[in-house]
């Protein structure tokens, strides 16, 4: 037997039991003629003493950091209790001592405050995931998974497994493919998304589907992206927009309180419309204020040529820094809009002294007056000072979004333990491209317009389509999108029209997804759905912007596996024998 108990487990009411734990030697300390032994497992750590026994004294000493070990022993009352640590209370005099396995010294401590940096750690992921820090998000991941099968169990969402190896149709993406040795030549692509066969398995009557899922994105790998990726991907039907976004608050708040404890109140919505004017943003992070007020009218028109030239002039006010932000606090802002990621040409700025005074670099071309005006609409009050953002409206708008988000972090209004979750719905259908002078779906071409205005959709022109708004609906928490989804398009006239819009001959439509067109004219219901990113869900959850952190075994910034070393080179055989031939020389 390896044990009775885990390392975890036993309390001052064990005293006295003969016990026998396994484990990896977490520490060892010799104190004279006695050994302590710290012993781990993923339950806890328990202190083990070898004392009167010369013969297991020696024994003990010779152990090594993560030897693994089995120890048979007593529970005895500690003389001195270590309170941060639950079996704190008690120690093991140990009676024998069995090593199980041998190690050699880890690369690395395994402690939650390891001295290993990050590539070293990826390198052996296997011992990363022993310690205990990591180990806690990997069962916080289970834990949110468990209950969101539950939940959904609970309403009668049945869960289907859908295949990996499916037709390339990139859209938003670039696939991953994988090619047929059975099928020269021709190539499977991994899912982005299972979005066409849950819609299929709408055609099909399964009423309500998830699937806890892996999906393929062959993206450039921006900050805390991951090639593979896991989505709790949903689909109803004979359900409205409403229908769904009421079940997914449901399921959201379901999670928060079983893994988090934490009531969520009833989700505020936004419209899309309304997130950009108000924040520059369609996932803005509403914990807290600093809402974008427009000054082009006020602000136009007095001579100074920036505003003049502008297509927006728009201001957030910064409540009470006035006194705290010196020019140099300033200065710095203004380099930081200036770097390239922000791309803003200058930072104009009124600050409202304490004092009632009012200082700000734009004061040769306004009056005091006009300032009080802007102070006035931006609801600025002594002390408090409006950072101004002017040019093309919808670059200003991001850049002004940015800023707010870096003044946020500044004055620490990001708490990452406090949660506010946002609907935006009402998303543009479309959106016209003027590089590559077409369409794009905003969301994805099975979206379906407002049904007030399939009408036009089918016979309006071309600034009609500009205006259509979708059925379509982000969940936003703390500025992170974390959920998205829409009404879907169930008639075969109007999915070819939505194809037809995004550039795609009828040819190419029905190549594509010709399956798809087809299933509508066999009795396809109204359906809708949503997915959630499932790692950035629970790194949300934790207040941690890593997903990585989130996912067992996940890739570098260059999609890279460190531990395996992937991806990687193969026979030549194994090319030959899948019809490819690849010149890039081997390195
Ligand atoms: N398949 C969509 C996505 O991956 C989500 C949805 O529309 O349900 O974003």
């Amino acid at each position: 037997m390896y044990r009775t108990h885990t390392c975890g487990e036993l309390r001052i009411s064990d005293v006295n039991k003969t016990v026998t734990l396994s484990g990896w030697v977490d520490a060892s300390r010799a104190f004279g003629p006695m050994t302590f032994v710290d012993l781990r497992d993923r339950y806890g750590i328990t202190q083990v003493v070898f004392e009167n026994n010369e013969d297991l004294n020696k024994q003990a000493m010779a152990l090594g950091r993560e030897f693994v070990v089995k120890v048979e022993g007593t529970v005895r009352e500690r003389m001195a209790k270590n309170p941060n640590r639950a079996t704190g209370d008690i120690e093991i005099v140990a009676t024998e001592l069995t090593v199980l396995n041998v190690s050699k010294t880890p690369p690395f401590t395994i402690k939650d405050e390891t001295d290993g940096g990050d590539d070293i750690r990826m390198k052996y992921r296997y011992l990363d995931l022993r310690r205990g820090a990591v180990q806690k998000n990997l069962f916080f991941r289970s834990q949110v998974a468990i209950e969101t099968r539950k939940y959904l169990a609970g309403q009668n969402f049945i869960e289907v497994e859908t295949p990996n190896l499916i037709k390339s149709t990139p859209e938003g993406a670039r696939d991953f493919v994988v090619p047929s040795r059975m099928n020269a030549g021709q190539f499977y692509a991994l899912p982005q998304s299972p979005q066409t066969f849950k819609q299929l398995l709408m055609v099909s009557g399964f009423d309500k589907y998830f699937q806890i899922v892996k999906c393929f994105r062959d993206e450039d790998l921006r900050a805390d992206r991951q090639p593979e990726f896991t989505q709790i991907d949903c689909e109803m039907s004979f359900v409205t927009q409403e229908d769904i976004l009421n079940t997914f608050e449901g399921l959201t708040k379901h999670l928060f309180k079983t893994c988090l404890n934490i009531d969520l109140p009833d989700f505020p919505r936004m419209t899309y419309d309304e997130a950009m004017s108000l924040y520059g943003s369609d996932k803005p992070d509403v914990r807290f204020g600093m809402p974008f007020v427009e000054l082009t009218d006020v602000a136009k028109g007095k001579g100074f040529p920036v505003f003049d030239g502008a297509e927006l002039v728009v201001a957030i006010n910064t409540e009470r820094v006035a006194s705290q932000y010196s020019n140099k606090t300033i200065n710095e802002l203004t380099e930081w809009v200036k770097r390239p990621q922000i791309g803003a040409k200058g930072l104009a700025y009124v600050k409202f002294e304490e004092d009632g005074s009012i200082k700000s670099p734009l004061s040769k071309f306004f009056t005091e007056e006009d300032f009080k005006t802007w102070a006035d609409k931006c609801g600025a009050k002594k002390g408090d000072i409006i950072f101004i953002l002017s040019g093309e409206a919808e670059k200003t708008r991001k850049q002004l979004s940015e800023l707010r988000l870096e003044l946020g972090n500044r004055l620490g209004l990001r708490n990452p333990s406090v949660f506010k979750p946002l609907w935006v719905v009402d998303f543009p259908l479309l959106e016209w491209d003027d590089d590559t002078q077409r369409f794009y779906a905003m969301h994805h071409p099975f979206t379906s317009p407002k049904r007030d205005q399939i009408a036009s959709m089918l016979n309006g022109d071309h600034e009609t389509m500009k205006n259509l708004r979708a059925d379509a609906y982000d969940l936003v928490l703390n500025g992170v999108e974390i959920g998205g989804g829409s009404i879907r398009i169930y008639d075969r006239d109007l999915q070819s029209k939505n194809f037809k819009l995004l550039g795609m001959a009828e040819e190419e439509a029905e190549s594509k997804f010709g399956f798809l067109l087809g299933a509508f004219e066999f009795g396809a219901p109204p359906h809708g759905g949503i997915a959630f990113g499932f790692d950035r869900l629970c790194a949300v959850m934790s207040g941690s912007n890593s997903i990585r952190d989130f996912i067992a075994f996940p890739k570098n910034n260059q999609g890279r596996d460190v531990m395996i070393d992937a991806p990687s080179f193969i026979e030549d055989s194994q090319l030959a024998e899948l019809n490819i031939d690849v010149t890039v020389e081997k390195v």
